[in-house]
């Protein structure tokens, strides 16, 4: 049976030291702060920014929301993320998505200062990344790449596959493992016989967005098997891309769904703000 990777408790030790580091922080005069854009009435979104807003309050980041009509234009999102550039006070700006498709989400990322882009999405950042200089590296890649590095999960001369090749996981995942000295592999809707190439990791990390995808089968055994994937059921529950219960008995790693890269995605968040607050106060 597979080690259970637990996210959670992982997650609440880094919220701890982080909390740490703002009471620090205040002791200096300075109160970060976090400044959350959503757009429209996304249930999940919702969820997400609920649970950064109660991380904030655990760890004393100020929090500020602002709730944007699904219909606003182009121009008038741009002009809130200039004036929160602008604002002394915010250290941090991320902006959930998804947001409607008449926006554009390209322009959105890149108008976000860099210095206070703690979702890593500014081309700058994502430049950065690939440079394999200082930078903020989006939060759900730097969760993985934080658990296996707390659980002595080496990366260097692995094969570590990943499913998925979104921009927001696992575009930045490929830099985030290869900078790391693995081998890395990539595959997407187009790949021809995915389980060709799942047999072969040493490190499976899946971010697909599809229920139970991967099974017993895909997987080689002793491989460590990393779910991103958050996949809301009829029934109301939530699942992963892998099938947890057979996938175990392979793996000798893996996490679960919920309470596995979920609450790490958070925690990197708040390191990211309290970072963007630290070098825009040069400390
Ligand atoms: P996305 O933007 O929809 O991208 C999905 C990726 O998976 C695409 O690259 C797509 O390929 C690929 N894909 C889809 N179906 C596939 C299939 N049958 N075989 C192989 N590849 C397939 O999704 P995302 O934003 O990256 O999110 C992926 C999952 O992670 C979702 O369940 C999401 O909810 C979850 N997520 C979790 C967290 C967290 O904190 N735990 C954070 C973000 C996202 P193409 O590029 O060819 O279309």
């Amino acid at each position: 049976m597979a080690i259970v990777i637990q996210g959670n408790l992982l997650a609440k030790k880094i919220r701890e030291k982080l909390k740490e580091k703002c009471i620090e922080l205040k002791q200096k005069g300075i109160t970060p702060k976090l400044a959350v854009i959503m757009v429209g009435d996304n249930p999940a979104s919702k969820i997400y920014v609920k649970n950064k807003n109660k991380a904030c309050q655990e760890i004393g980041i100020e929090y500020e929301e602002y709730l944007l009509d699904e219909k606003i234009k182009q121009e008038e999102l741009i002009e809130l993320i200039e004036k929160l550039n602008n604002k002394e006070d915010i250290n941090g700006i991320l902006l959930q998505s998804p947001i409607p498709v008449h926006l554009d989400i390209n322009e959105a990322f890149r108008t976000i200062n860099y210095k206070k882009d703690v979702d890593g999405f500014n081309p700058i950042n994502v430049g950065k990344l690939v440079l394999e200089q200082e930078t903020f590296v989006s939060c759900t890649p730097f969760g993985v790449i934080k658990m296996l590095e707390e659980y002595n999960i080496d990366l260097e001369g692995k094969n570590v596959v990943i499913l998925g090749r979104s921009n927001i996981v696992g575009k930045p995942l490929i830099q985030c493992c290869l900078n790391k000295n693995a081998t890395v592999t990539v595959c997407h809707s187009k790949t021809v016989d995915i389980e060709e190439y799942t047999k072969k990791a040493d490190i499976l990390i899946v971010a697909i967005g599809k229920s139970k995808f991967v099974t017993k089968e895909m997987v080689k055994k002793g491989a460590v098997v990393i779910d991103v994937g958050i996949n809301r059921n009829e029934d109301g529950k939530i699942s992963g891309d892998v099938d947890y219960e057979e996938v175990e008995k392979v793996a000798s790693y893996i996490t679960p769904v919920p309470g596995g890269v979920g609450p790490m995605t958070v925690a990197m968040l708040m390191n990211n703000v309290i970072k963007a607050t630290k070098l825009q106060a040069n400390i």
